[in-house]
């Protein structure tokens, strides 16, 4: 056992040693199914063997917790979060109860706590860690169906949806697909989400949302409010959807996957303001808090729901107790204790460190958007005001007709170059790039990398049709 843990710490120094520099995927020769033992093998190879097959296998892994990835919205490990969470498995324990790990039930209610603190959110709210933003927003959107089966005089939970008239949700076009595959988990539908936009790029039309509440005539409803949507970074107005759902009595739910982090900033509380109103909050651990996967939150209002909606028993199982079981306030029974890594990296870096490394990543996402704007053959497509910038490559001499052709070009050879990571998307229909500076070893070269390797593969490109 000894061994084998000293070779995944060797192994762990060797990949971390170069992970500011390698590229993300190089020319990477996947290593084959015979490489890695091909059919079940008959007899073991060893546990020294087995971890050295491993360790060989590293080129293989895309280098997505190093500062160059800026494709979707991932985080890296801080070293305090990686440490812990090395713990974790070592010391197993199921965070289930206070009686199957005080320490894990300890340091989950202490990491929830402190997250509260963080994002400024009352302490009085309930919450729980989940595996990440969807099984978060599977839990405050659970927690609001419950509400909404209450105003009707059921209990969901216990009875089902039989009886029940359609759950109206409302959102803007930003709504995540996460949080429609959560409604159709819930058994609410991907499809009964109606989004309220004003524009190609989804805003949010506040006077069609009201008109739709309106129409209800004092029914609930769930609202959902998108704190960071994923091409531009932009925030639906939290504040006034918090106003409408106090006034016409919806749920509101706040998908703040990323954002919700803004809130730990001096800055950020305007982008961010309402959140504070809603009902459910959700964000992720392993995007802005660095902590390995698998980590989410999810906080909600009025604690009773989530017990409600959770709950567990059985002659074998302890009685919810004088102590927290998040096994009976979100979706799983026996659980991994991510407290600890959650824990760890908030005991390690506090309130003061967060607040400085994602203030810097704003500076960042600011400074490539001057370099995007300063570049004559590039163009940016949306306003900055969180960690994502969104851009296309635009000579001038390439008609606006050829240009959706020509990025999703680059960008295919963007992810083969391996240099930096940057994925496309369509932002008002136009293909654009949408780095987004979430990693803590991030600095200033690993963004200008962004705009030098566009440009230079953007070049290349044309060159070659
Ligand atoms: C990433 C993301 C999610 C889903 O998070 P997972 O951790 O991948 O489950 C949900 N909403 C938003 C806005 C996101 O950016």
């Amino acid at each position: 056992m000894a061994e084998a843990l000293r070779l995944a710490l060797d192994e762990a120094e060797a990949y971390l040693a170069t992970i500011d520099t390698d590229r993300i995927a190089g020319p990477t020769t996947f290593p084959s199914a015979e490489a890695l033992g091909g059919t079940l093998p008959e007899r073991g190879a060893g546990t020294l063997a087995a971890i050295r097959e491993l360790a060989a296998a590293h080129p293989a892994a895309l280098r997505s917790s190093g500062p160059r990835f800026f494709h979707w919205v991932v985080g890296g490990g801080t070293p305090a979060a990686l440490a812990a969470d090395w713990l974790a498995s070592t010391y197993d324990q199921n965070a289930f109860a206070w009686e199957s790990s005080p320490l894990g039930t300890r340091l989950e209610e202490l990491a929830v706590d402190w997250l509260k603190d963080l994002f400024a959110l009352p302490a009085t709210w309930g919450g729980v860690l989940t595996t990440g933003a969807t099984m978060a927003n599977f839990t405050g959107l659970a927690a609001g169906r419950r509400w909404w089966a209450e105003r009707h005089g059921v209990d969901i939970d216990e009875r089902g949806f039989s009886g029940l008239p359609a759950l109206p949700v409302f959102s803007s076009g930003y709504v995540h697909a996460s949080a429609t595959k959560a409604l159709a988990m819930l058994g609410i539908g991907r499809g009964s989400v109606q989004r309220f936009s004003r524009d190609a790029v989804g805003r949010l039309d506040i006077a069609a949302l009201e008109a739709a509440l309106v129409a209800l005539r004092g029914a609930p409803s769930i609202t959902v409010a998108n704190a960071g949507e994923v091409n531009a970074g932009d925030f639906d107005p939290i504040d006034a959807m918090a106003d409408l759902a106090e006034k016409y009595g919806a749920w509101l739910h706040v998908d703040g996957a990323f954002g919700l982090f803004v809130r730990a900033t001096l800055a950020g509380m305007g982008l961010g303001r309402g959140i504070e109103r809603a009902d459910s909050v959700i964000s992720d651990g392993h995007k802005w808090l660095n902590v390995p996967y698998d980590s989410g939150f999810a906080f909600v209002r009025d604690r009773r729901l989530l017990a409600g909606a959770f709950a567990l028993s059985g002659a074998y199982l302890p009685a919810p107790g004088e102590h927290a079981s998040f096994g009976y306030l979100g979706p799983e029974a026996s659980r991994r204790a991510r407290g600890l890594a959650v824990w760890a990296t908030l005991r390690a870096y506090g309130r003061d460190g967060y607040r400085a490394m994602i203030e810097r990543h704003l500076a960042l996402a600011r400074h490539l958007a001057e370099r995007v704007d300063d570049a004559p053959d590039l163009e940016r497509l949306a306003d900055v005001r969180l960690n994502i910038v969104c851009f296309r490559y635009r000579p001038p001499d390439v008609a606006e007709a050829d240009l959706d052709a020509l990025n999703a070009r680059i960008g295919k050879a963007l992810l083969e170059d391996g240099r930096v990571y940057v994925g496309t998307t369509r932002y008002g229909g136009k293909v654009a790039f949408r780095p987004a500076i979430v990693n803590w070893r991030t600095g200033e070269e690993d963004v200008d990398l962004i705009t030098d390797v566009v440009r230079e593969l953007g070049a290349r490109t044309l060159a070659a049709v």
